[in-house]
């Protein structure tokens, strides 16, 4: 039986590894090790969750940082913040013996200014989720220049939650990588097209059984409220800039006006339901065929007998009542061996019904955070500079143009010339999702919900009867702050914060949009925040008895027992809201 010593990792992982009672490597660990410790040789890992997989990289990696190098030396990358959590927690554990390597865990859904504030420490080894590590670079908070070692974990999961721009960015982005890890369950096409592209004769492993035939649709829900069913449609559109998918609906006045309004905001869509002529229905489907039209909306009537290759996506606007229809919507995708995926818009009050449908179905279906603007935004930018890589210029005349376009260039850089490219591509996009709002219907609204839902549409009229832009703060107070929490906190203007800088703050600290916060009131030494209700122990949990130069952050909710009472006038400005302006 072979041994942790025979695979010859530093003692002290050993003495970890000994102390969490592992006697022998699992099978993923034994053909891993040896492997990664050389730092510089490729490798696939088929491996399922279970296997040991943590510690097939986790133990090479503790035992080839450079613990005197206080920068970031080795990325993991993974799907969830769970996973990433708990990776963190392992290598915690097999480092307990070693000085001088540090572990940060950053993902989305938690604190970005502490996850930043902990990237400054000096760690060598970072685990992330693909958007909020994105995120970081773009923030310029993280440096992957000197990154020696990437570590792709649950790489399938990762391209099914559509990350496979984020990963090939990321590896783009690491000059200095030796050598890439790939963990996977499964080999898709897609995974074998990534370690092409970016791994140098990757060593490859397979523990256990691997599904090679990974099913042919991934199906995928996203959890909105009913008034943004329609606003998430058009963000999973955006999100999926190659999209050629069919979108069914109930009626087909929802087919029809849908079709209509998408129209009229720069889609590529028509709807095909029964109340069309032969003829027209016939040229509709001619030109989603021949991909003139992009999109497709359908009753589940109309739709019948449609037989189209290559449709990537199937959207259901509503879930159907029977678990058969659902079938043969999404059986319009993943068809002759491609892969397709099939999304529902599920409302909170569907979630039985969706279940229903998983369980006769007997598929495993994911749940998707619907996109935030910046995640449409930069989808739609990598796909843009895919086209402009892509494009073809081996046909026209353009030699005879470049010296007068190197001439007109000459005092413009080539960033430049790229933002400004970008600028009139993306100049839609951008002003669009700008301000837009979270459409995820959150788990931790339920207890408010109902309440807080029909006391948002009655300020909604309000605001809108006076003309739209209402200050939103004002409603607050005049209703007594109902629906909404105030929370003290014992940082003030004495902290060198001005009202902007300290809202700024305790944003980043939460992770909770600026939609959520009411009226602030500084004082010297304190503030008092309203908070919607939902969000105030998220804030809670995020800054109390954490740090703020040296000081104990306290905060606590003001009307239970803490300092009270607004003193202050308190007149920040909320962005409108979109629709508002
Ligand atoms: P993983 O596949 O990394 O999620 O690991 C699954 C579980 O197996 C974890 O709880 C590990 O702590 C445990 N484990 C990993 N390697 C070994 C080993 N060599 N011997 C015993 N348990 C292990």
């Amino acid at each position: 039986m072979m041994t942790f010593e025979g695979l010859g990792i530093d003692a002290r992982l050993i003495q970890a590894t000994d102390e969490l009672g592992y006697v022998n490597p699992t099978a993923i660990q034994e053909q891993a090790i040896p492997v990664l410790l050389s730092g510089t040789q490729d490798f696939i890992g088929l491996a399922q969750t279970g296997t040991g997989k943590t510690a097939a990289f986790g133990l090479p990696l503790l035992h080839i940082i450079d613990a005197a190098a206080k920068y970031p030396q080795a990325l993991v990358v993974c799907p969830t913040r769970e996973l990433c959590m708990q990776i963190v927690k392992e290598i915690e554990l097999f480092k307990k013996y070693m000085t001088g390597i540090s572990v940060v865990a950053v993902y989305g859904g938690a604190s970005i200014g502490l996850q930043i504030r902990d990237l400054k420490r000096g760690v060598q080894i970072v685990v992330a989720t693909p958007g909020r590590l994105i995120d970081l670079i773009e923030r310029k908070a993280i440096n992957l220049e000197q990154i020696k070692y990437v570590v792709l974990d649950e790489a399938d999961e990762m391209l099914n939650m559509g990350f496979q721009d984020d990963i090939e960015f990321i590896l783009k982005n690491t000059p200095k990588r030796e050598s890439t890890w790939l963990f996977s369950a499964t080999m898709p096409a897609e995974i074998r097209k990534v370690s092409k592209k970016y791994m140098k004769d990757p060593k490859e492993v397979t523990v256990g059984k691997v599904n090679t035939a990974n099913k042919s649709i991934d199906h995928q829900y996203y959890v909105t409220t009913a008034q943004h069913r329609y606003e998430t449609l058009k963000r999973i559109i955006d999100f999926n800039p190659g999209i050629y998918g069919i979108i069914f609906t109930r009626t087909k006045l929802d087919a029809q006006e849908i079709s209509e309004r998408l129209t009229r905001e720069g889609y590529d869509i028509d709807a095909l339901h029964g109340d069309l002529t032969q003829g027209q229905r016939d040229k509709v489907m001619g030109q989603f065929r021949d991909k003139t039209l992009q999109l497709l909306i359908a009753t589940d009537v109309a739709a019948r007998g449609i037989d189209v290759q290559g449709i990537t996506h199937v959207i259901n606007f509503e879930l159907p009542d029977d678990v058969e229809i659902y079938t043969h919507r999404s059986g319009r995708t993943g068809r002759a061996g491609l892969q397709g995926i099939c999304i529902s818009i599920v409302h909170q009050k569907e979630m039985y019904k969706f279940k229903q449908i998983e369980r006769i179905n007997n598929s495993q279906f994911h749940k998707m955070d619907i996109p935030t603007g910046k995640d449409v935004c930069r989808k739609q930018f990598f796909a843009f500079m895919e086209k402009l890589l892509s494009a073809d210029i081996s046909h026209g005349d353009y030699e005879t143009y470049v010296p007068m376009l190197a001439e007109k260039f000459a005092e413009v850089s080539k960033e430049d010339v790229l933002k400004r490219v970008a600028a009139m591509e993306f100049d839609r996009f951008l002003k669009y999702y700008e301000n837009a709002e979270d459409l995820n219907a959150r788990e931790r609204d339920r207890s408010t919900r109902e309440p807080r839902g029909q006391e948002n549409g009655r300020r909604r009229e309000e605001r809108s009867s006076e003309g739209g832009r209402g200050d939103s703060r004002a409603e607050y107070s005049r209703g007594g702050g109902s629906g909404y929490s105030r929370l003290f906190v014992n940082l003030g203007t004495k902290d060198g914060f001005f009202k902007a800088s300290f809202l700024q703050f305790v944003l980043d600290m939460s992770d909770l949009k600026k939609e959520v916060l009411g009226k602030i009131d500084m004082k010297d030494m304190n503030s008092w925040i309203e908070i919607e209700k939902g969000a105030a122990q998220q804030m809670i949990r995020s800054l109390d008895g954490k740090n703020y130069k040296g000081r104990r952050i306290r905060m606590n909710d003001a009307d239970s027992g803490g300092p009270g009472g607004f003193s202050g006038s308190g007149n920040g400005s909320r962005r409108p809201r979109r629709g508002e302006g």
